[in-house]
């Protein structure tokens, strides 16, 4: 018996190596990794430039508290104000904790303007992690089932859904905020009907009410979606921002975005992190910035989208059960027209690595760094798996 809490329904696998967009386990069967340990392995097991990055941190320094300056995080956040247009961060270790120190942000905004009961908007289907403000915040009752009660202060609007904001805009005037993923990744790769038309009409009523409009980029950032950040494919710019996943390339570290008004919010004192921020966390995230920079992987994860997305949609063009394959770069959903939970254990048996989310989405968040030999094979392995699974 484990003696690990039994909090994941785990595949029965146990990985020993990596390099690129490949596992190996432990009886020496190779793997095709599309999840990227979901996507946190932007660039791939073991990229060289990394390793030495890390190593090289390591022999030097670890960690100080931060109560000191800490040298390579105001690099890191130098460079992430930089690509984001964003005015100043707050590190933290993990997803849920960068939406939490948002959430705090946006109370603490709406305390300073005289609001005291302060209420944040955020949508249906919305994933913001697993502590208890942010599941609250989080649009599915699975992740919130038996935790009541709930942290309040949350409104739920439909995804997607410009009317649904209005509504509560004019019958509401303690709403501090919107919370929002661009593109929603747990909730099943939704991508809004025209990204640009829906982040344009938040940021309009945000601007109209003096809300903070706050972008989750926790799964969408860092290069996944073809551009530094999901929202930059559009030309709005949120008050707030948050990261994890793919910023630290497996060594946790998480970020908090703000500007303008919004990077004026917090005082000494108001929010904090023992490891937050650490030498060795900043100087993973600023290795992964500048290696995806160095090797242009932003444009490359928008190039091998799109190859992904023919590739599938090539090999699947007659399978009706496949209702829509959809991509923004490497964050993709195949979505079918009914569950199919069960493809996750089918594809390991193969050696693909993959997720089922929403119950009847496949989702695919390769590596940035996959070629396009590596994307036709898994187009062409997978796409099997898939119309075997159909065909039962
Ligand atoms: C994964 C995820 C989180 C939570 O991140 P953790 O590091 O697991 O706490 C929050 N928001 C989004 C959009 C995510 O995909």
């Amino acid at each position: 018996m484990s003696k690990m809490m039994d909090t994941y329904a785990r595949q029965p696998v146990t990985f020993e190596k990596g390099e690129g967009i490949w596992l190996w386990a432990k009886d020496g069967k190779k793997y095709l990794d599309a999840l990227s340990g979901v996507a946190v392995n932007g660039l791939g097991h073991t990229h060289p430039k990394l390793i030495k990055a890390i190593n090289e941190q390591i022999s030097r320094l670890i960690h100080v508290s931060n109560v000191y300056h800490i040298a390579e995080q105001e690099r890191l956040a130098e460079k992430l104000t930089a690509i984001s247009y964003m005015d100043n961060v707050f590190f933290c270790n993990s997803g849920c904790e960068a939406n939490e120190a948002a959430i705090k942000l946006a109370r603490l905004f709406g305390h300073q303007k005289g609001i005291d009961t302060p209420e944040i908007i955020v949508m249906e289907k919305a994933f913001h992690g697993r502590t208890m403000a942010t599941l609250s915040a989080t649009g599915n009752r699975k992740t919130q089932a038996g935790f009541e009660p709930l942290v309040g202060g949350f409104i739920r609007a439909a995804f997607d859904d410009l009317e649904a904001i209005q509504q509560i805009a004019s019958r509401k005037n303690n709403v501090v905020a919107i919370l929002v993923e661009p593109i929603q990744g747990e909730g099943g790769i939704n991508i809004p009907n025209n990204i640009q038309n829906y982040l344009k009409g938040l940021r309009a009523v945000c601007d109209e009410h003096d809300w903070l409009l706050m972008f989750d980029e926790v799964q969408s950032g860092i290069g996944r979606t073809g551009k530094w950040f999901a929202h930059q494919h559009t030309s709005v710019q949120p008050d707030v921002m948050t990261l994890a996943k793919g910023l630290g390339s497996g060594v946790p570290i998480g970020a908090c975005l703000a500007k303008g008004r919004a990077s004026k919010v917090f005082t000494p004192g108001k929010h904090g992190s023992t490891f937050g921020g650490n030498p060795l966390a900043t100087a993973a995230g600023f290795a992964t910035l500048t290696i995806i920079e160095e090797d242009k992987l932003c444009s490359h994860a928008s190039k091998m989208g799109a190859l992904i997305n023919e590739e599938f949609t090539k090999h699947l063009k007659d399978c009706p059960q496949v209702k829509v394959i959809r991509n923004l770069g490497l964050m993709i959903g195949i979505e079918l027209d009914h569950p199919c939970g069960d493809l996750t254990k089918l594809a390991l048996n193969e050696g693909l690595l993959i997720n089922v989310t929403a119950e009847k989405v496949i989702r695919l968040l390769p590596p940035l760094v996959i070629n396009d030999m590596e994307v036709k094979e898994l187009a062409e392995r997978l796409s099997q798996v898939i119309k075997n699974f159909l065909a039962k």
